[in-house]
């Protein structure tokens, strides 16, 4: 006797399938596993890398309980990579297409949902957000793509959107964004001649909105920060333009952050994280005090990553351990630290700085290091570089030459202000090439290999300071912050 659940069960599964298939190969519409099923039907979906049950539920329209009790799941919490679950009842495309989103400055919520055509209810619950003002840069956030009915749908181009400032005019607009001046008075309903005010928002005809939908404090027009998310022991890069004339500063991770202004509303700084830093989320504030007098402030929060940096165990002999006695150094890290944290506004580095050696690295920035069993306390603070005696150290970057010292550790050493609070360290030098107040170019030779100081065999160790704090060098090998 055949049990007719078992038919009609098998037809559910047969029906999931082709409803799966179909929805694989329909255009447009296809997203992994989503998929558009009759009523009473079932529809199956595969896990996909970063999704939980309640995303799940939502891109379908259902609920976390329906889809638990369907699959026999006892801890919602717990679902694998390329599981295969049963989707009961899926109202199809309910939420649009979810895709991720990093957090970048001026990214607000009601900045999100009008770029991806989603609403605030939908941004919330797809991230759990308890408090959906709070958004940190360098987050990634999954965006219920086309959420929104109401608004067009995803896909299609917004219009870009200028919003007029102290003496532009229609001409002028029209000639930035390459449009006819008839075109800019019809898309705005103007009355010809069309004077423009302060604040008056116009759609620009044929122009798509910027890539950002940024959601910035006047007089701030733009802000980028680079490379997000950010993490230990990495130089953050932040560009801010404002509108007109202003001296921005501000702090971050408990210490100062220096701008250099150039056409007074371009603002650079470079900051470097510390590697030991707690990852986690910290506020950014900026004080921008404009020409007239007007000081804004901002808070930000920004994400901060764990670098990923690897551990070793130094085991010192009885006869070595003097090296662990941090009296003996700590004048000599002392007095570099100084030299260090110092700040100069002229940019002597530009574009992506050069290897200082064509040795093979040896030891890479940032590995932990406990000695003897000890703690996790230090860590390598450069990249060394493993090259013959006698070898040439050349200089990565252009910069001034601020110190040239025989020290008890760091054997012959020599710094390289690079500008912008970036310093460069070579250390345990056979010779020094050059002398305090040389100014170097980049490639240039500026000592030879060796193994002066505390150092166990001939090798380069390239320091570099950021803002006060030791950064991995090859980042800036890789890129660009001027
Ligand atoms: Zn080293």
């Amino acid at each position: 006797m055949i049990d007719p659940r078992r038919i009609l069960l098998k037809l559910g599964w047969i029906a999931a399938l082709v409803a799966a298939l179909v929805a694989g190969f329909a255009p447009a519409a296809a997203q992994e596993g989503e998929s558009v099923a009759p009523p009473g039907s079932t529809t199956i979906h595969i896990v996909q890398r970063d999704e939980n049950l309640f995303r799940i539920a939502l891109k379908y329209g259902t609920t976390v309980e329906a889809i638990a009790a369907s699959n026999g799941i006892a801890d919602v919490r717990v679902i694998a990579v390329g599981q295969r679950l049963l989707i009961p009842n899926a109202q199809g495309s309910a939420s649009g297409v979810l895709i991720t989103h990093t957090v970048a400055p001026g990214d607000s919520l009601s900045a999100l949902v009008a770029r991806y055509h989603t609403t605030v209810d939908a941004l919330a619950g797809a991230n759990n957000l308890s408090n959906p003002a709070l958004l940190t840069i360098g987050q990634q956030v999954y965006v219920p793509q086309g959420a929104d009915p109401g608004a067009s749908p995803p896909g299609a181009t917004p219009e870009a959107v200028h919003v007029v400032r102290p003496g532009q005019n229609i001409y002028r607009l029209a000639v930035q964004y390459g449009v006819t001046v008839n075109a800019l008075v019809r898309a705005n309903h103007l009355t010809w001649p069309a004077p423009l005010f302060f604040g008056q928002t116009l759609r620009i005809p044929g122009v798509s909105a910027p890539e950002r939908a940024v959601d910035l404090p006047y007089p701030l027009l733009d802000a980028q920060f680079q490379p997000l998310p950010a993490a230990q022991g990495k130089t953050l890069g932040i560009r801010l333009v404002t509108d007109g004339t202003a001296q921005i500063s501000g702090a971050f991770m408990g210490r100062s952050l220096r701008f250099a202004t150039h056409d007074s509303s371009q603002h650079e700084a470079v900051f470097g994280i510390y590697a030991l830093a707690q990852p986690g989320v910290y506020p950014l504030t900026l004080a921008i005090d404009a020409a007239n007098g007007q000081r804004t402030e901002v808070a930000l929060r920004v994400q901060i990553d764990s670098g990923g940096y690897s551990t070793e165990q130094i085991n010192l002999a009885a006869e070595q351990s003097n090296l662990l006695d941090p009296g003996l150094a700590g004048a000599e890290d002392e007095a570099i630290a100084r030299v260090m944290g110092g700040f100069t506004t002229q940019r002597y580095f530009d574009g992506m700085m050069g290897l200082p050696s064509a040795g093979a690295i040896t030891s890479q920035f940032g590995t932990r290091r406990s000695y003897n069993q000890g703690a996790l306390s230090t860590f390598h603070s450069g990249t060394d570089f493993g090259a013959g005696p006698g070898t040439p150290i050349l200089a990565p970057a252009a910069g001034v030459v601020t110190l040239t010292e025989t020290l008890s550790v760091r054997g012959n050493s020599t710094v390289i202000d690079h500008g912008w609070g970036v310093y460069s360290g070579f250390w345990h030098q056979a010779e020094i090439k050059v002398k305090v107040g040389d100014i170097v170019t980049p490639g240039q030779v500026i000592g030879l290999v060796g193994s002066t100081g505390r150092s166990t065999g001939p090798h380069l160790h390239w320091e570099l300071w950021v803002g006060g704090a030791q950064v991995d060098p090859m980042q800036w090998v890789q890129q660009s912050f001027s």
